[in-house]
Formats: structure tokens, sequence, C-alpha cells
């Protein structure tokens, strides 16, 4: 049996690095926005609901603050405080162990007291990670991470839920991110036909990924219009239910996923 991860990075719109600057921006902002996040988190929460699929919410300190106290009922994941291009490889501007330890324990307090519930995962904004952040999370408190694509890091230093890194059948790149497909870029196929491989060759679990305000959001127009946004929760759902019901595949969340000990 293999176990799909869907999961949903709650972070600012259009997350966007900023040159000397550790805290994230938003692209098509001056300053960072997150309406088109509340809204995509809000359209997305509702979907996995309806369709009962445990999701994995890796949330942003910053942007969760706005959301507000919610009742999730699924798994709260950390994502940073404020979008944090931890190595700098962005931004130009890493940041130092101590802020890093800072940032880290202050996020995960931050949504252990506004969701009531404990989190594990980690993913680090922009997937930028390096081993020292790794062993960082497992010192405080963190039981797994999430931002390592398969065949990056052979033994890391605390449980990790690889990201998959495909071919399709014209042996073009495809990530577990739906980053293409809400741009049009990609159609819901595409991501089908990678995870029913994934079964068929009996990897022990996919994870699938999307940003919260990119339902509502592009990267390359900008904020959509109600009718887009629900063209692009429409895709999603249409993905999901794909998976729903397929012989060898059930839906869990990461925590589940990864040989973790909780
Ligand atoms: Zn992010």
């Amino acid at each position: 049996m293999t176990k799909l991860v869907f999961t949903v990075d709650v972070d600012r719109d259009v997350a966007w690095p900023i040159n000397g600057s550790h805290v994230g921006g938003s692209k098509h902002h001056f300053e960072p926005s997150f309406e088109s996040s509340q809204k995509g988190f809000f359209a997305l929460l509702e979907l996995v609901n309806e369709l009962s699929v445990p999701t994995t919410f890796f949330f942003e300190a910053a942007t969760a603050k706005r959301i507000g106290p919610v009742w999730l009922g699924h798994e709260v994941a950390c994502h940073g405080f404020d979008h944090e291009d931890f190595t700098g490889k962005k931004t130009g501007r890493p940041l130092p162990a101590v802020k890093r330890r800072v940032i880290l324990q202050k996020a995960k307090t931050e949504l252990e007291e506004l969701f009531e519930s404990r989190v594990y995962g980690f993913r680090a904004p922009y997937l930028h990670w390096d081993v020292a952040l790794l062993e960082m999370l497992g010192q405080n408190g963190f039981a797994y991470d999430s931002s390592v694509v398969a065949g990056e890091l052979e033994k890391p230093p605390l449980p990790e839920l690889f990201l998959p890194s495909w071919r399709d059948q014209n042996a073009k790149a495809l990530s577990g991110y739906l980053w293409p497909l809400m741009e049009g870029k990609r159609a819901v196929e595409d991501y089908v036909l990678a995870v029913k491989q994934a079964v068929s060759q009996n990897e022990p679990y996919v994870v699938l990924a999307t940003h919260s305000w990119h339902t509502h959001a592009s990267v390359e127009k900008g904020v959509l219009s109600e009718g887009q946004a629900n063209r692009n929760v429409g895709r999603v759902r249409e993905l999901l239910d794909a998976f729903l019901g397929l012989d060898g595949l059930e839906f869990v969340l990461g925590k589940e996923a990864v040989q973790a000990k909780l």
C-alpha cells in the first residue's frame, strides 16, 4: 500500500525572496500580502473536508496569525515565521544559528498555541535547507522535515518526508508541487500518471504539495478573478478525486507517512 500525503504550504501570497532581507515578500505587492493565501486556505480546507482527505498544512506563523484560531482537524506543521530564507541562497543573507533557533522556536510555539495542536513537521521556505538546519530541527522538538527532494540527501539527520522528483512520459521533469498545474502548464493527468506509477512500483509514500495562495493568485498574472480561482480549486478537486478509491493507495498525514518517533 502506497501512502499519499497531500500537503499545503500556507504562506504569504506568491512568496518571493527579497535581496538582503531574511523575511519573505510577495511577488506582486510592495508589502507582503496575505489575502489570496487566506482565501485559498479556506477554499482548500473546505475541499479536503468535503472529500475527507487528511491534509498536512505547513503554516508560516505570520500567515497563520492572520487566519486566526481555527479548528483544523488536520495536521499542523511549520513553514517558518516570516517565510525566512534560512540559508540565504536567494537573499544573499544566511541566517546565523542563534537567529535560526529563535525563529524555529517562536514559530512552533505560535502555531501550537494558535491551533492547540502539537507541531511535528517542518518545511523550509523556498525549500532552502542545509544539514545544520535539519539538525537544529531535531534539537528543537521537530520530529521530521519535508524540505528535501528525493535523491538530494542520502542520510538526513532526522526523519525526512522526501518530495518526489519524477520524469513524465516525455522525460520532462515533474515535481510533487502543483505549481505548473495552477499556472495552466500541466494537466491533472500528468500527476495521476506519476502517482499511479509510484503505486505500481510499491513506493512507500508519495508527497503532493501546493500553496494556499496558488488557487487565488498566479505567479505570472497576479491576483486571479473569482472564476479563475474556482477553476483552480476545481483542478485540485479533480486531482484528489482521481486518487480516492484507487487500489493500493491511501491518504495519510505527513506524520503518519514518515518513519518518525512522535
Ligand atoms: Zn513557502
